[in-house]
């Protein structure tokens, strides 16, 4: 039995709103960000249910579930591959507008006969609001330092 078939169909209900919720929001959240809005409908569910559903959902491979470096587990309605760019001060993520990196993989995979099946890539750097503020005295040193 594979592991939707595990988990059960008296949960589809939770299941289809959690996915449907989650479609509908393009900031990459936590499953508490999914949970404040899915209880908005689904009253009497737990973070407990909305976090086992996003995960079963992204076995399924109807979303995605990004774990950057460090950080909280969020998860993206888009299954499809793609990059990320993640705020640093904020920890914003937006989707990164580029083609997948695939060339390098099959490059990869001719220099060491390794068979590449996926790879990561995170950028990270300041989303365009918190540049404006630089509210860290670091970086604002730096600033400094460039002029
Ligand atoms: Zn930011
Ligand atoms: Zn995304």
């Amino acid at each position: 039995m594979n592991f939707a078939n595990r988990a059960g169909l008296r949960m589809t209900r939770q299941r289809k709103v959690i996915l449907e919720e989650l479609q509908h929001m393009m900031t990459h959240p936590s499953a508490e960000e999914v949970y404040d809005v899915v209880r908005k409908r689904l009253h009497r569910i737990s973070l407990g249910t909305v976090y086992r559903n996003l995960e079963i959902l992204s076995e399924l491979g109807e979303i995605t579930k990004l774990e950057f470096g460090g950080t909280i587990k969020r998860f993206d309605p888009n299954p499809e591959d793609h990059y990320h760019i993640r705020c640093s001060l904020c920890d914003k993520v937006v989707d990164a507008p580029m083609a997948l990196l695939d060339h390098v993989e099959a490059h990869l995979s001719k220099k060491t006969e390794f068979k590449i099946i996926g790879h990561r890539l995170e950028f990270y750097g300041l989303c365009p609001e918190c540049a404006a503020h630089m509210i860290s005295p670091g970086l604002k040193k730096l600033e400094e330092l460039k002029k």
